[in-house]
C-alpha cells in the first residue's frame, strides 16, 4: 500500500494533534449554558476514523450516528447532488447537528446533507471536515442556523488517500494521509475515484 503513495501530507501525529484542536473548539462552542450537546453525524464510510478520534476528545455528552450519501452519474459528467442511501437513526429534530466529513470537495455532498438535516428539523447544522479542498468547489453551501464550519487542513488539488479516505475502497486503513500515485488510477474514471 505504501508503495502506491507519492507523498505523505499529514503524519498520524499531525492528524491527531489537529483533530484534538478541533475537538477542543467544538467542546468550547457547544458547552452549556449556551448550547445543548450536539448530535454527531458522520458521513460513511470516509469519516469513520476521523469521527472516532474526534468524539473521543470532545468533552460533552454527544450522541453519534452515521448517514450514507452516494454520488451518481457517469464518469464523463460532473456528479450532481448525491442521494442519501442510508438514513440517520437518531431523531435530530430540535437538535444541534455536527456533520462530520472526511473531505469537502465540490461541496455537493455536504450541501445535500444540510438540506436533508434541515428537512428533519435540526435546529442548526455545523460541518466539521478533516480536509477542505476549496480549489474544486462548485457548490457554495449555507450552514443551517448558527452552524459553524470547522476544517482540519486545507488540501491541495490532488487525490489523497488514507485515514478513512479510499480509492476503490482501498487505502482507508493507512494511518497517514498521502497523495496517491496517478498511475494507480489513470485507468479508472473520475466517478470511481470520488465515492464516499
Ligand atoms: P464532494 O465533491 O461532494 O464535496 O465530495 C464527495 C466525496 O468525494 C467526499 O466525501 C470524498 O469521500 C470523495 N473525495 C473527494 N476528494 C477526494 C480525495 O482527494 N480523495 C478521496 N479518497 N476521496 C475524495
Ligand atoms: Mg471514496
Ligand atoms: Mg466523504
Amino acid at each position: 500500500m505504501d508503495d502506491d503513495v507519492l507523498t505523505v501530507l499529514w503524519t498520524p501525529e499531525q492528524l491527531l494533534q489537529r483533530v484534538c484542536d478541533l475537538a477542543s473548539q467544538i467542546t468550547h462552542d457547544f458547552s452549556p449554558p449556551d448550547s445543548s450537546a450536539p448530535v454527531i453525524v458522520g458521513v460513511a464510510t470516509g469519516a469513520f476514523l476521523f469521527l472516532a478520534d474526534l468524539v473521543r476528545n470532545i468533552k460533552l455528552p454527544v450522541t453519534v450516528d452515521f448517514v450514507r450519501a452516494e454520488s451518481y452519474g457517469s464518469g464523463t459528467v460532473s456528479t450532481g447532488p448525491p442521494k442519501i442511501s442510508c438514513d440517520v437513526k437518531l431523531d435530530v429534530a430540535g437538535k444541534h447537528v455536527i456533520l462530520v466529513e472526511d473531505i469537502v470537495d465540490t461541496g455537493n455532498t455536504v450541501s445535500r446533507l444540510i438540506s436533508y438535516l434541515e428537512a428533519k428539523g435540526a435546529t442548526s447544522v455545523s460541518v466539521c471536515t478533516l480536509l477542505d479542498k476549496p480549489a474544486r468547489r462548485t457548490v457554495q453551501f449555507e450552514l443551517l442556523g448558527d452552524g459553524k464550519f470547522y476544517s482540519g487542513f486545507e488540501c491541495p488539488d490532488s487525490f489523497v488517500v488514507g485515514y478513512g479516505l479510499d480509492f476503490n475502497e482501498r487505502y482507508r486503513n493507512l494511518p497517514y494521509i498521502g497523495v496517491l500515485k496517478p498511475q494507480v488510477y489513470t485507468t479508472t474514471s473520475d466517478n470511481d475515484k470520488y465515492n464516499n
